[in-house]
Formats: structure tokens, C-alpha cells, sequence
């Protein structure tokens, strides 16, 4: 069994994984909650009862400690983080010690339901390795139609069992292995920030998140293939990852421009085959695109070539960005947000001249940055393809008109300067989006 290591001062006490964790979980409820004499309630759904949940209800009462009748949401139609269900887990939860097994969802809506009624925290048992959630403070829940990162603190102890975690479906570990990927364009669009003084790299944070991140992304045949150092590499990583925000208390070291994109399409409710794609799965094309725009802006071009490219160009002006708001979110609920946050961090007058300078004149550094950082395109579209990861616009039921669409909607919606907003500042989107284009196409 590996025992993670966590930062001091989290919410997060034990993160661990291996073999027959499970049998081990008696042992943590006791000594996470030592003078506790509430009764334990599980959460889980039909699947995850079936592989983790009826076990660990069995092993907890054989411990001799109090088991109520588990709570659980059926095993089909797929459901998702919506409040709703927080509501409905209330009831069922007043006056317990809960235990949440499952993925991002189930974990999702015991956090805040636990969170809600004042409970002292609750245990998380893991079944698959597709999110970095876990160990992030805040759940990612529908409410009023939108989807917003609910304030409530990560589980106390989460639990992972290699059996476990085996028998997860393989589309969602390979969404979890694009979720982790995505951390490298991430950090690309930190040192994007950090260059023009609009988010200084947190060191602490970043070595969280980025010292061990091409380790634990090696050899993704090896993952598929079942192997079990693979699975440990990948549910550290995303663990890791979320310690790193519960840390910063910011989602910036696990989070740029592709997690926007996949934030945008969730916003325009895309679908394939009349479902949404995983959150992973988004990502994953999130991650291809926001990897090529690094490429072509920082890689393949040199600092020359830029300024070459960008002296005639017009700087972008208040009227214009509030038309592609208004193209790109009007009618819908975003919009009014939207263009609130687009307009406060646009750049204006001798600022707009000023911050083209700086992204040129640090152009050249933070293109040696990302030299290291990234893991080229090419390779990660075939590591993503191996596994089974969306790779193209269609993939996820997009048409490539939505290159241009998202990218410039992306950069409305957070106040997270991006690859999106260098390009903006640059005055390149619409040049940058028609030299990728065609390696988004299937
Ligand atoms: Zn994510």
C-alpha cells in the first residue's frame, strides 16, 4: 500500500492506494473519527455497490461498527452532479458518519451534502481514477442551470483499492489520464501568466503538480494493459493535483485554457450521440487544442517571426470584444457574466501597447520554457488515441467551426489569463485557429 504524501494544514488527512485497502477502511473510520458514536451510512449507486460498496458494508460490521442501510442511486440511466441530489442525500445523511463510494459524481455530492449539514467530514472510497476531485476542496454541481464549483472542504480520508480501481469501466481511467494530461498545457499557460505579470508561479503549488508529472503520465500501453504501478502513477497524480489546489485554493495549478474549452462546450451542452462526454473526455480535446495554440504561437515561431506577424495587426477594441460576446453567449444565461469578465481584463490604450510588448519581449523565454514542459502534439494525440481518448472535434460532437467559436469564447468566462488571451493581446486568434484547423479533423 502507498500512503501519499499530503501537505500540511489540508482537510485531508490519508490518502492511500494498493492492494486490499478496502479490508483496511474499518481501521481509518476508527481512527478518524475516534470517540464518534454515529452510525456509518455508505453512498454509492447500483454499480459501485456492486464492485466496492456491499464489501465494505460487510467488512465495516464485522469491525463491530455501526452500519445503516446504504443509500443508493440506481446503476442506470447514468446520473450526474446536480443539486437536486444533494438534496435528496440530506435526509439520509443527518446524523451519520458518511462514506461516499464511487467516482467524481458520487464523491461530488457527498462533499457538500457532508458539508451542508455540519458533519465532520466524511471517507472517500475511490472505484476508478478519473478525476482529480477527490482531493479538491469545492464539488463541481449543477445549480440554477449552471455548473458552478460549490464552496466544501475535500473528504478526510480517501481510499483507493487496486481491485477496485481495475474494474472501472477503461473509458473512464482513460478520462482521468487526459485530466492529468491537461496539467501540462496548464503549467504552459502559467508560465504564459506569470511572464506578463498576471499570475506569479506559486513554487509550492506547481512543484505539487509538475515535478513528477511526466513520470506519471509514462507509458499509457502500460496503463491499458491493466498494470498496477500505472494505476498508483495516474490516482497520485490526480491526487497530487488536487492537494495542489486545496493548497492554493485556486483550480490555476490544475487549470487553463483547456479546461475552459471543455468549460465553454458544457455551457453550449454539446453532445455525441445525444450524451455528454466525460469531463475527461473534453478535456482531452482541450488539451490537444491548447497544446497545438502553444506550439504555434511559442515553438513555431521565433520571436522575429512574431513581431513580424503582429506589427500591422489592430489591437482588440471594447466594441469588437463585446460583438463576439454577444456572437459567441448572447440570449444565453452566461452572457451578462461574460461580458463583464471579458471587458474588465481587456487591456486598453498604452496598456494594450504595453502588454503586446511584453509578450513579445518574453516571448523568447517563455518559449524555452515550454520547450521542456510540453509533451509534443503529435505524441500526445497517439498517446490519447491508444487510449481510447477523443482526438478530434467530432469525438465529442463538435463540427470545426467550433475551433474559432470556443476559442474566442473561452477567454470570456474566467477572470484566467491564458494562451486564449495572448493570442487575444497578440491580435493571432483568427491566424493561429486556421493553422491548426486541420488536425482537429478526424
Ligand atoms: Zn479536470
Amino acid at each position: 500500500m502507498s500512503v501519499l504524501p499530503i501537505p500540511s494544514g489540508l482537510q485531508t488527512r490519508l490518502c492511500i492506494i494498493g492492494d486490499d485497502v478496502l479490508q483496511e477502511i474499518p481501521r481509518f473510520v476508527r481512527e478518524t473519527w475516534p470517540n464518534d458514536t454515529l452510525p456509518i451510512r455508505i453512498v454509492a449507486d447500483g454499480n459501485t455497490w456492486r464492485v466496492a460498496g456491499e464489501k465494505l458494508q460487510m467488512l465495516l460490521q464485522a469491525d463491530g461498527l455501526v452500519v445503516d442501510t446504504p443509500y443508493l442511486f440506481p446503476a442506470e440511466p447514468p446520473f450526474h452532479a446536480e443539486y437536486p441530489l444533494v438534496e435528496r442525500l440530506r435526509e439520509p445523511l443527518k446524523g451519520h458518519r458518511p462514506i461516499a463510494v464511487g467516482s467524481g459524481t458520487i464523491n461530488d455530492l457527498v462533499k457538500r451534502t457532508t458539508f451542508e449539514l455540519g458533519i465532520d467530514g466524511y471517507l472517500c472510497c475511490a472505484t476508478a481514477c478519473s478525476v482529480d476531485g477527490y482531493t479538491s476542496a469545492g464539488a463541481a454541481i449543477t445549480k440554477d442551470g449552471l455548473k458552478q464549483t460549490l464552496a466544501c472542504p475535500a473528504p478526510l480520508v480517501i481510499a483507493a483499492d487496486n481491485a477496485v480501481l481495475a474494474t472501472a469501466p477503461f473509458e473512464m481511467t482513460a478520462a482521468g489520464y487526459a485530466d492529468l494530461a491537461a496539467k501540462v498545457p496548464a503549467g504552459g499557460d502559467w508560465f504564459i501568466a506569470d511572464a506578463v505579470g498576471q499570475a506569479p508561479l506559486n513554487p509550492v503549488a506547481w512543484g505539487m503538480v509538475q515535478k513528477n508529472l511526466q513520470m506519471w503520465l509514462e507509458a499509457p500501453e502500460e496503463l491499458k494493459a491493466g498494470d498496477a504501478v500505472r494505476f498508483r502513477n495516474l490516482f497520485e497524480g490526480l491526487a497530487q493535483t488536487g492537494f495542489a489546489m486545496q493548497y492554493m485554493k485556486d483550480s490555476r495549478p490544475a487549470s487553463g485554457a483547456e479546461h475552459l474549452y471543455s468549460h465553454c462546450w458544457e455551457m453550449r451542452d454539446i453532445r455525441k450521440d445525444g450524451v455528454q462526454p466525460s469531463h475527461g473526455f473534453k478535456v482531452a480535446v482541450g488539451t490537444l487544442l491548447t497544446t497545438a495554440l502553444q506550439e504555434e504561437v511559442y515553438l513555431k515561431m521565433t520571436t522575429d517571426e512574431l513581431s513580424a506577424l503582429v506589427a500591422d495587426l489592430p489591437y482588440l477594441s471594447e466594441e469588437v470584444r463585446n460583438a463576439q460576446v454577444t456572437e459567441f453567449l448572447g440570449g444565453t444565461i452566461f452572457e451578462e457574466s461574460a461580458r463583464k469578465v471579458s471587458l474588465d481584463k481587456l487591456p486598453k490604450g498604452e496598456a494594450a501597447v504595453a502588454r503586446r510588448e511584453l509578450l513579445l519581449d518574453t516571448h523568447a523565454a517563455v518559449a524555452e520554457k515550454l520547450r521542456k514542459q510540453l509533451i509534443p502534439f503529435d505524441e500526445l494525440k497517439a498517446r490519447f488515441a491508444s487510449l481510447g481518448c477523443p482526438t478530434s472535434f467530432e469525438d465529442i460532437g463538435l463540427t470545426p467551426e467550433y475551433l474559432r467559436f470556443t476559442t474566442y469564447g473561452a477567454g470570456m468566462i474566467r477572470n484566467r489569463y491564458t494562451i486564449h488571451d495572448a493570442m487575444l493581446d497578440l491580435g493571432i486568434t483568427d491566424i493561429i485557429c486556421q493553422r491548426i484547423q486541420d488536425r482537429f479533423a478526424r
